[in-house]
């Protein structure tokens, strides 16, 4: 067996036993204890001959704990939307682990230097192991990386004659997590398996390299997880993090793939950096990047460095664990998508190579940690002490309660939930020059975990200036901008929570706030006539949608009114007693008080301001029935996204189906119809316009119907015209393509370099592509659409599409962006963007025959992280529905 792999890994890297006489053993040529089971006995294939499915990985894993349970323990973590476990091993030498709730107590005390003196320091520093953590195959088709993650288990509990091996074992304590996405992992498996034949095939088009929608790359709701680490929507991700609070590893590794043609990438990173980060964490990466070096050119693999992957954005698996303390970094490998895959350059590919370069940086990454134990222990201290005393910027950032209460409860867990510290300020104050009526919360930006609430909490995380000059010297040149990723993500902006920054610390005592504590809920008394739901923020309208499902009459009002001496918004929903289930005040506050709503207790039906409830100005409400464009042709993230929003956040159950059957299943079930936004050959390629005059009908007849970012080109495309909107090129960019019909066109002259510029200018040009920023939008208060927006939001936005100006006898532009001077809430876009951004639409809505086509031109429910935004997908969802003109 040892020797079998000796000599796969030897022809693998072309090496002869001659060279590698030459230099000292590689953990590749380790010999193995056989007490502890390999691979092939354990499951039946070797490391890197066969894709290990989710669940034998974790079967594995237990099996070798069982093997040495004095050297391994497995943790279990979390159970994925489909019902696997995700675990974690922690490995380290039999003295490591017997005092393992010692080291655990050990390490949150480092964690929170502001106690410690410096003799205490020096104790913990001086005796805990450099805690490394190894995470593998967050993206479920990038797949060599969970085997080399099971090979570097098998490896540091069997190697029995490997130095690299014993360093570890001395020095560090090893946590493994081979598979972070078990369900994404087991539907590539699943559509590999069943396109191959008698052998691995390498031809790249090949069906086993090419999977159907969604691909395997998602989690069940289809969510990229590298991007949801600070928003936490997936129960992955949290078990996850809350594991990571637990152990405080010091370097973590997230192994990715990428592309079949490219080698294998480590740190150090590309720019631009969070300015969160310390020179010492990026330093770290130098230290573990350079023993990779050695290594790689040991075993003759190719790699690169610097280029591509950056660390500004806070939501992957390296930037939060950094963020955290840690020395955190991503690798990506090139992946043969299935065992073989054959390059550009003729060469193959396989996956037992990925398998053996993950697995020996891995084991790289645990020897330069554990060599350099003290520097990554104290390291770790270091920024969390650094953290609590920062100067610059804000000292401290208060949010209020007072026009997104629900928002503002359920960011206040979010930001606990990061091991963040933040407190409950008692009911009215003013701090800071703000006035907080309702109390609010407190964060000390000063804490261990500064800098991630630094990134996450302030305005703006700025991107460095040399960085930014590079790109619009890019842009001059026609070059695409170098940003991988959103630069826009602060949580109060995304929520549509006010925030102040604090530039002192307020003096503020409170209760610490905690991840898992109930959402407070105002349940009224019971009272004679019935209640009222004021419209105020979603978790009024969950509460909404709670009992129109339980089949409880409602109305929603279109203007405001008055009634006991309050005033209602636009949107409140009224229920009358006398027309609703017997049970009603018992069904009320059960649905509060699990949601964390509030409503008031009506004595009499009697206005004293504004419609009465009789009026025609209230409309009934719907338990909506709701249908979404799923699969080929839709796009994954988006997709997942809205439905994960809407029944997981907001309990309404969704239809999903395939965009090509929408032209053909009867629609008239439904009361309303998302589009998300698209991918490939889109909804003109799926639905085409036998599938538009279906859609169309479905909102003639009453239905809404509701397109999502770029969904929005489809419905506005002048052929299908469900939305009188247009889409822009780039203003000042020259028309026409300037090539004639014909084959000779007239003569020209160039004079100066000033028109040879001129004549270089794309024709039709596209506005630049936004890599995302936050930009404020403004409400129409006379739309029912816009109800509980009197204040505005914020949306983000990518890409270059930008609709024109609707005329108002064409439709309501329910929301559009600010004017220029204010349109930018965070983040960074281009001046010209910014220009020709400034005042468009937003969310644009028809009446079409008794029904709505409503369309956002920018996606609202993207990684399910703009909570702000729900509240206006939920207008569209269910007040519209409520004032469709349907027969019943
Ligand atoms: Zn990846």
């Amino acid at each position: 067996m040892t020797h079998r792999i000796l000599l796969a890994a030897l022809t693998a890297f072309g090496l002869s036993a001659a060279a590698l006489a030459q230099s000292a053993p590689t953990p590749l040529q380790a010999r193995y204890d056989t007490a502890i089971p390999d691979l092939e006995s354990a499951l039946g294939h070797d490391f890197g001959e066969e894709i290990t499915p989710p669940e034998e990985a974790v079967d594995y894993l237990r099996t070798l704990a069982e093997a040495a349970p004095d050297r391994m323990q497995v943790f279990d973590y979390a159970t994925s939307w489909e019902g696997r476990d995700l675990v974690y091993a922690v490995i380290g030498s039999a003295e490591t682990m017997a005092r393992l709730d010692g080291i655990r107590a050990d390490l949150q005390a480092l964690a929170d230097p502001r106690g410690l003196s410096g003799a205490e320091r020096d104790t913990l520093i001086g005796r805990l192991p450099v805690i490394v953590w190894l995470g593998y195959g967050v993206h479920g088709d990038e797949i060599s990386s969970t085997d080399a993650g099971l090979r570097t288990a098998y490896h540091l509990l069997a190697a029995t004659n490997d130095p690299v091996a014993n360093t570890i074992r001395e020095n560090a304590l090893v946590i493994i997590d081979p598979v972070q996405n078990p369900d994404g992992r087991n539907r590539f498996i699943n559509s590999f398996t069943q396109a191959r034949g008698l052998q691995a095939d390498g031809y790249r088009y090949a069906a086993e390299h090419d999977q159907p929608w969604p691909g395997g790359r998602h989690n069940h709701y289809l969510f990229d997880m590298n991007r949801d680490w600070f928003i936490m929507t997936q129960p992955e991700t949290r078990g996850r993090t809350a594991a990571m609070l637990d152990w405080r590893p010091m370097v973590i590794v997230d192994a990715h793939e990428m592309g079949g043609d490219q080698s294998y990438f480590f740190p150090p990173v590309a720019d631009p950096v969070n300015p969160v980060l310390t020179e010492e964490q990026l330093e770290g990466h130098d230290i573990i990047g350079q023993n990779h070096a050695m290594w790689f050119d040991r075993i003759g693999s190719d790699y690169f460095t610097r280029e591509i992957f950056d660390a500004f954005y806070p939501g992957y698996g390296d930037t939060w664990p950094m963020m955290q303390g840690g020395v955190a970094m991503t690798y990506e490998q090139g992946s043969a998508r299935g065992l073989v895959w054959t390059r550009r350059n003729g060469g193959d590919l396989t996956y037992a190579d990925g398998v053996t370069n993950h697995f020996i940086a891995s084991l790289s990454t645990a020897q330069a940690a554990a060599e350099n134990r003290e520097r990554f222990v104290r390291g770790f201290h270091d920024v969390r002490a650094a953290a609590s005393t920062i100067a610059e910027g804000p000292a401290a950032i208060l949010l209020s309660r007072e026009t997104n209460r629900w928002g503002a409860e359920r960011l206040a867990r979010l930001i606990a939930r990061q091991g963040i510290e933040i407190s409950r300020i008692a009911g009215g104050t003013t701090a800071c020059g703000t006035a907080l009526p309702e109390g609010g919360f407190h964060i000390d930006l000063n804490q261990p975990a500064g800098q991630l609430a630094r990134t996450l909490l302030q305005r703006d995380t700025p991107l460095p200036d040399d960085f930014l000059d590079a790109q619009e010297d890019r842009r001059t040149r026609g070059l695409d901008h170098e940003l991988y990723d959103v630069t826009a993500w602060s949580l109060p902006v995304m929520f549509n929570v006010d925030s102040t920054e604090c530039a002192n610390r307020p003096n503020l005592p409170g209760d610490a706030v905690t991840a898992d504590e109930p959402m407070p809920a105002e349940a009224a008394a019971s009272a004679r006539f019935g209640y009222v739901i004021p419209w105020t923020d979603a978790g009024q309208a969950r509460l909404v949608a709670a009992l129109a499902a339980d089949g409880v009459p409602m109305r929603t009002a279109a203007s405001e009114f008055t009634i006991q001496g309050e005033t209602f918004p636009a949107g409140s929903v009224v229920i009358a007693r006398a027309s609703a289930p017997a049970h009603l005040d018992s069904l009320m506050r059960l649905h509060a008080r699990t949601i964390g709503a509030v409503y008031a207790g009506l004595d009499t039906s009697w206005t004293e301001d504004g419609p009465n409830f009789g009026s025609s100005q209230f409309a009934d409400i719907v338990a909506p029935r709701i249908a979404m464009a799923w699969g080929e042709g839709t796009d994954p993230n988006s997709a997942g996204g809205l439905r994960y929003v809407l029944e997981r956040r907001y309990g309404l159950p969704v239809t999903v189906i395939r965009a090509a059957t929408l032209a053909r299943a009867d629609l008239s079930g439904f009361d309303v119809i998302l589009l998300p936004e698209q991918r490939g050959g889109g909804y003109a390629a799926e639905i085409g316009e036998t599938g538009a005059a279906s859609l169309s009908r479905f909102a003639q007849a009453g239905g809404t119907l509701i397109a999502l970012g770029d969904a929005t080109r489809f419905i506005t495309d002048p052929e299908i015209n469900l939305l009188p909107l247009r889409r822009e090129r780039a203003a000042d960019t020259p028309t026409g393509n300037g090539a004639g019909e014909t084959a000779l066109v007239p003569g020209s002259v160039i004079e100066d370099n000033g028109a040879l510029q001129a004549a270089l200018e794309p024709r039709n040009a596209r506005p630049d592509t936004a890599p995302g920023a936050l930009l404020n939008v403004t409400a129409n208060a006379d739309a029912f659409l816009s109800a509980g927006y009197s204040q505005g939001a914020a949306a983000m936005v990518t890409g270059s599409d930008i609709y024109t100006a609707v005329p108002l006898d064409e439709a309501d532009t329910v929301l559009r962006f600010a004017g220029p001077d204010t349109l930018v809430a965070s983040g960074h876009l281009w001046e010209e963007n910014i220009a020709q951004t400034a005042y468009k639409p937003f969310l644009v809505s028809r009446r079409t025959g008794a029904g709505f086509v409503v369309a956002f031109t920018q996606d609202p429910t993207a990684r399910g992280y703009q909570e702000g935004l729900d509240l206006a997908l939920l207008n569209a969802v269910i007040l519209a529905p409520a004032r469709s003109w349907r027969l019943r």
